[in-house]
């Protein structure tokens, strides 16, 4: 593998511009700025694809945080991959290899023979989750204090007492967090309990792949003997139907069979539109618990837990108080805030003043602070793409005038905090699952498209300032 020439080309290129598009549309511009901008391409070398980042501290948030996901990424990009490599410093690229990580292809834990590898199942199953993800390490208040406990009951029981548990609330308040530490703490009670963490996405992945290669039985195995099965993100599913019936199916023979099943989703089963009804009062028949934004007590416990972690850089409780009480989006923007004054304390070496966290967090401190409307969204899209504005709320389907009413309907739901069916009304009253189709057609435009992705950043920006 070390011999093989580094290959460099527009289409290995191409597809990480994708990847990086996307990772940038799921991790948020924050963290993006701080820790992955500055992740570059070397190219491919054999089956594996090989990155660069400019510290080992880098790496290290790299690889936690979103080195499955970049793993994923690629090789859903390209099919002949089947790891990635990060690798420290500069470009140099016959450099020796040092810092290889590789990271294993097949995160399920049960072989395609269907017989249980307990090695390869360990293996799986930690690279599945994030370790900073624990129960000691999320700070409770009264937003979350209900999921959390939930979480922490069926983590505790041995034997299943609400099924299934349903988590949900808005994006970066903790859900992910919750299942890992489910996960983390029932194998570390219970070595032996076979624990199945998986994003929705990865399920609906995984199903179609077993279906192209004619493998649904082993696909079928590896769900339905597990002792604890989680989904994260389950609105991913939403209108697709065929994995929806796959997960009915494996959700039933699992809770047949008294298997803890955790799910989490961003709104709760009754409002899960695209989901069959079947599949929706299902998941409401356990426990469904609801994380509601952080307040401020909350916000500062976490700014404090999280800079305690870092004993050799000093963060001053008055820029902490000031990021709580200005950074009320979620946490996760929170964190990323955090992680940037942290990172510039390292870098200068000296503790970080209230005037230079301000600068440093510009950007993210007017992003909470725009209150921009959907009207001036609606006019500032019209008036870029040269249509009218009438013809915002107007019935017209053609693309030249859709596609435009698609970008200002994914504005609006990231620039203001109306919902769904709010803005399907101020677009000429449409249907709020109109909204969410507006909204998802540009993520994806965004996330393969990058001309299209930097023309909607553009705009947004422009309605930011
Ligand atoms: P979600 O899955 O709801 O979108 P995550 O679980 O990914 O959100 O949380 C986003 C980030 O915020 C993670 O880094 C997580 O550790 C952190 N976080 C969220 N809630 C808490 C909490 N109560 N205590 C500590 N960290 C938290
Ligand atoms: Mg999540």
């Amino acid at each position: 593998m070390a011999s093989d020439p580094l290959k460099l080309d527009t289409d290995v290129e191409d597809q990480w511009k994708r990847v990086r598009g996307r990772l940038r549309a799921e991790l948020g511009e924050a963290a993006f700025k701080t820790w992955l901008r500055p992740l570059s391409l070397d190219g491919v070398s054999g089956s594996e694809v090989v990155m660069r980042v400019p510290s080992g501290n880098m790496k290290d948030w790299v690889m936690s945080r979103c080195g499955e996901r970049l793993h994923d990424l690629w090789c859903g990009e390209n099919d002949s991959l089947t790891g990635i490599t990060i690798k420290v410093g500069k470009t140099e690229r016959r450099q020796a290899r040092r810092e290889v990580t590789p990271i294993k292809r097949d995160l399920g834990m049960v072989r395609h023979d269907g017989g249980a590898d307990p090695a390869a199942e360990a293996d799986a199953f930690a690279a599945s989750l994030d370790p900073r993800f624990t129960f000691e390490n999320f700070v409770v208040g009264k937003t979350n204090e209900f999921a959390h406990a939930a979480a922490q009951r069926v983590a505790d029981a041995d034997s299943v007492t609400f099924n299934p548990l349903f988590l949900y609330g808005g994006v970066g308040l903790g859900k992910t967090h919750l299942m890992h530490a489910i996960a983390w703490h029932v194998r570390s009670r219970k070595p032996g309990r076979r624990v199945l963490y998986m994003s929705a996405e990865k399920f609906m992945y995984k199903f179609i792949r077993a279906l192209r290669y004619k493998d649904t039985m082993a696909f079928k195995d590896q769900f339905r003997s597990v002792d604890v099965l989680m989904i994260d993100d389950i609105q991913f599913i939403a209108g697709k139907d065929s994995t929806q019936e796959e997960f009915f199916h494996t959700f039933n023979a699992l809770v047949d069979q008294n298997r803890q099943v955790v799910i989490s989703g961003d709104r709760s089963p009754s409002d899960l539109d695209g989901m069959e009804e079947r599949l929706r009062s299902r998941l409401g028949w356990g426990l469904v618990a609801d994380i509601h934004p952080a307040d401020y007590e909350l916000r500062l416990g976490i700014l404090q837990t999280k800079a305690g972690q870092f004993p050799d850089v000093v963060v001053p409780q008055r820029v902490l108080e000031f990021l709580a009480h200005k950074i009320t989006s979620n946490v996760r923007e929170l964190e990323g805030a955090l992680n940037r004054v942290l990172a510039h304390a390292q870098l200068v070496g000296r503790p970080v003043s209230l005037d230079s966290a301000q600068e440093l967090l510009r950007d993210l401190l007017r992003a909470q602070d725009r209150r921009v409307t959907i009207e001036e969204i609606q006019k500032k899209v019209a008036e870029h793409f040269n249509i009218r504005m009438a013809d915002m709320v107007s019935a017209r389907k053609q693309r030249a005038i859709a596609r435009p009413r698609q970008i200002a309907m994914y504005l609006a739901k990231r620039l203001t905090s109306r919902s769904l069916p709010e803005i399907g009304r101020k677009f000429g009253g449409r249907d709020h699952t109109t909204v969410m189709h507006g909204v998802k057609k540009v993520e994806e435009l965004m996330a393969g498209d990058p001309a299209f992705a930097e023309d909607v950043e553009l705009l947004e920006r422009m309605l930011e300032t």
